[in-house]
C-alpha cells in the first residue's frame, strides 16, 4: 500500500500524519519535489465534513462526499507515499514515528518512519466525559461509518415499531431519538432527522406519525453557544415550529440501553432527575484528545499542563521540539476546533514549507557561489560579479528566512437547522458581522457548501444527490 519509488537521499523527510482538513489543506499547497513525502492515515480518503449530518438520512449519498487520497497525491509534483495506517506512537527523541497497518481490524503489522520534519494533523476523538453508558450504547457523528450506523439505526428503530402487537411505551421508545449536545454537529443532525421525518418517513410509513419524536439535549442555557444571539433564539424558535423539542440546562449523567438519565435545572435553580427512554441516541457533545497526542504531550515536558491538546506556537511548532508542526482539531489554540481554521493552517504550512526549501536552495547557491568566488583572482571582474551575485541571493535568502506568524480570518459560521432553513453569522468587513437565518441563507449555505467541495467529481454528485432527493424523496429502504 505504497508508491515504492524509494526517497531521494538529497532531500528531508516530510512525514504528514492524517487526510483530513488540515492535512490535505497542507498537501495541496506544498510543492513535493522538495521533499520526500509520506502521508500516514488510517482513512484513504478526505471527507468533507460539513456534509456529514445530511448523509446520515440519506440527503446526500457518503460517496459523494469523500475524494480518495490518492487521487489527491497522484496530482502532485513528485512521488508521494501513502501508508494506510495509524500512528500509534510518536518518538521525538529520535525522530521516529511507529505506524499501525489499518488494512484489517485485527492487523498487528507495526513499522517505523524516521523522519526529518513531521506534521501531526490527527484530529480528535468523540468526548464522553467518561459518562457511563455512552460508549457502549451511543451513536457518535464524526466519521461516514458512523453515520452509516445511524442511517441504519434510524430505520431499524421504525421497523421494530412498526412490528405488530409491540406494547405502547415500546413503540414510543423506539421512536425517540434523543440527541445529546446542542453545538453544530446536534443542531444540524436533529434539523436533517426532522426533515427526513417530515418530507418521507410520515408519507411511507404513516403508521409512525403520531409517535416520531426528536429530543435536543443541552446542559447550557442555549444551543449553538457559538453564535450570536439572534441566531440562536431563532433556531429555537424554528426548532418548536419543527416541533423537536430542545431541553437547555440538562446535562446527561447516564445513559443505559434503553433510558437516558439527566439533571435538568429548573428556572428557580432547583435540580430534576429526568428519565428519558430512547430508540437511537446520537452524542454530540464535542472533541477529545487521541491516545498518540496524550502520550507525545505526556513526554514533552513543555505540554505537561495542556489538556485540550498540542500547545503550539505561532508559526504552529509543537511547543517543546524543532521541527515538529501540529494543526486542526489536535491542538489547543484560541481559534474554535473547525475546517476553516484546520484548512487555513494547512495552507500556511504548505508555504512555509515552500519557503523553508527555496531557503535551503539559496543557502546552497550562496555556498557553492562563495566556494567560486575564493578560486578567483582579488579583484577581477569575475570574482566581482560572483560577489555581487552572492550578494543578491543573501538579500533573497534574508527575506526567505524571514516567516510570518499564522493568522488566522474568520469568514463566519453557518448551520442548516432544518425545513430548508439556515443560520449564518458572516464577518463580512473587519469588524462588521452579519448574522442572517432563513431560506435564502439556506440558498447561500447550500452554494456555499457545494463551492468548498473538493472536486468537481464531488460537486456533481452532491448536486446530483440534491436533485434526486427531490424528484423521488429519501430512500428508506434499511441496508
Ligand atoms: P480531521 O479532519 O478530523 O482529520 C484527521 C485525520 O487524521 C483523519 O484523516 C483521520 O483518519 C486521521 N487520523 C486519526 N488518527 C490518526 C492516527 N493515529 N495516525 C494518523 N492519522 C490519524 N467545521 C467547519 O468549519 N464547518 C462545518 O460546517 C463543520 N461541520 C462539521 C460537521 C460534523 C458532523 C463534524 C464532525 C465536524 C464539522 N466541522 C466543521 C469541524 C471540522 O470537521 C473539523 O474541525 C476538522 O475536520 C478538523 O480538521 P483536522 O484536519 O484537524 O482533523
Ligand atoms: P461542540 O463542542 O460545539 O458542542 C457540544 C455541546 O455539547 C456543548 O454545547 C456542550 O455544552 C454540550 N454538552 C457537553 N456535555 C453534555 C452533557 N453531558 N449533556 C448535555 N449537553 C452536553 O461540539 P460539536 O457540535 O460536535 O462541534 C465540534 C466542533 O466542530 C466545533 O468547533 C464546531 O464549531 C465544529 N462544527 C461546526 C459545524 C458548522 O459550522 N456547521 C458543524 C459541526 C461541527
Amino acid at each position: 500500500r505504497e508508491n515504492q519509488s524509494p526517497p531521494d537521499p538529497t532531500k528531508k523527510t516530510l512525514v504528514i500524519l492524517g487526510s483530513g482538513w488540515g492535512s490535505v489543506s497542507l498537501l495541496k499547497t506544498i510543492n513535493t519535489s522538495n521533499y520526500n513525502v509520506v502521508v500516514v492515515s488510517p482513512r484513504n480518503f478526505f471527507l468533507f465534513t460539513p456534509l456529514l449530518p445530511s448523509c446520515t438520512t440519506g440527503t446526500i449519498e457518503h460517496r459523494s462526499i469523500m475524494e480518495p487520497i490518492r487521487g489527491i497525491i497522484r496530482n502532485k509534483e513528485s512521488d508521494v507515499t501513502y501508508y494506510e495506517a495509524e500512528a500509534t506512537k510518536i518518538d521525538y527523541e529520535n525522530r521516529v514515528v511507529t505506524i499501525r497497518d489499518h488494512s484489517t481490524e485485527d492487523s498487528k503489522d507495526e513499522r517505523q518512519l524516521k523522519f526529518d520534519y513531521l506534521v501531526v494533523g490527527v484530529g480528535a476523538m468523540n468526548s464522553t466525559f467518561g459518562i457511563p453508558g455512552v460508549q457502549d450504547h451511543a451513536c457518535f457523528l464524526k466519521e461516514i461509518p458512523d453515520a452509516q450506523k445511524i442511517r441504519k439505526k434510524i430505520m431499524d428503530c421504525i421497523e421494530s415499531a412498526s412490528f405488530k402487537n409491540l406494547d405502547d411505551a415500546d413503540r414510543k421508545r423506539l421512536l425517540h431519538t434523543v440527541v445529546v449536545g446542542g453545538g453544530p454537529t446536534g443542531v444540524e443532525f436533529a434539523a436533517e432527522l426532522q426533515d427526513f421525518f417530515e418530507e418521507d418517513l410520515k408519507k411511507w410509513i404513516p403508521g409512525i406519525a403520531k409517535d416520531f419524536k426528536v429530543t435536543l439535549v443541552e446542559a447550557l442555557p442555549n444551543v449553538l453557544p457559538s453564535f450570536s444571539k439572534q441566531l440562536i433564539d431563532y433556531t429555537e424558535r424554528q426548532f418548536k415550529a419543527e416541533k423537536i423539542s430542545v431541553l437547555t440546562k440538562t446535562m446527561v449523567k447516564k445513559v443505559t440501553e434503553d433510558t437516558i438519565i439527566a439533571e435538568a435545572t429548573r428556572p428557580d435553580g432547583s435540580k430534576e432527575t429526568l428519565e428519558m427512554p430512547y430508540g437511537l441516541l446520537v452524542w454530540a457533545t464535542g472533541n477529545t484528545v487521541r491516545p498518540v497526542i496524550r502520550d507525545l504531550m505526556a513526554n514533552l515536558e513543555a505540554q505537561k499542563n495542556s489538556r485540550r491538546g498540542l500547545l503550539v506556537n505561532e508559526y504552529l511548532v509543537v511547543e517543546g521540539t524543532e521541527g515538529v508542526w501540529a494543526l486542526g482539531d489536535c491542538t489547543a489554540t484560541k481559534y474554535a476546533p473547525t475546517a476553516q481554521v484546520a484548512a487555513q493552517q494547512g495552507s500556511y504550512l504548505g508555504g512555509l514549507f515552500n519557503q523553508l526549501a527555496r531557503a535551503e536552495d539559496l543557502e546552497q547557491e550562496v555556498r557553492a557561489l562563495e566556494a567560486k568566488a575564493s578560486q578567483t583572482a582579488e579583484g577581477s571582474a569575475e570574482r566581482k560579479s560572483i560577489l555581487s551575485e552572492i550578494e543578491s541571493r543573501s538579500r533573497r535568502l534574508r527575506r526567505s528566512k524571514s516567516l510570518l506568524p499564522f493568522e488566522y480570518s474568520h469568514q463566519g459560521s453557518l448551520a442548516y437547522v432544518g425545513s430548508d432553513k439556515a443560520v449564518a453569522d458572516l464577518t463580512l468587513w473587519a469588524e462588521g458581522n452579519f448574522a442572517s437565518g432563513g431560506r435564502l441563507t439556506y440558498m447561500f449555505w447550500r452554494s456555499a457548501y457545494l463551492s468548498m467541495c473538493f472536486s468537481m467529481r464531488n460537486k456533481i454528485l452532491v448536486l446530483t444527490d440534491w436533485v434526486k432527493v427531490k424528484v423521488f424523496g429519501r430512500d428508506v429502504s434499511r441496508e
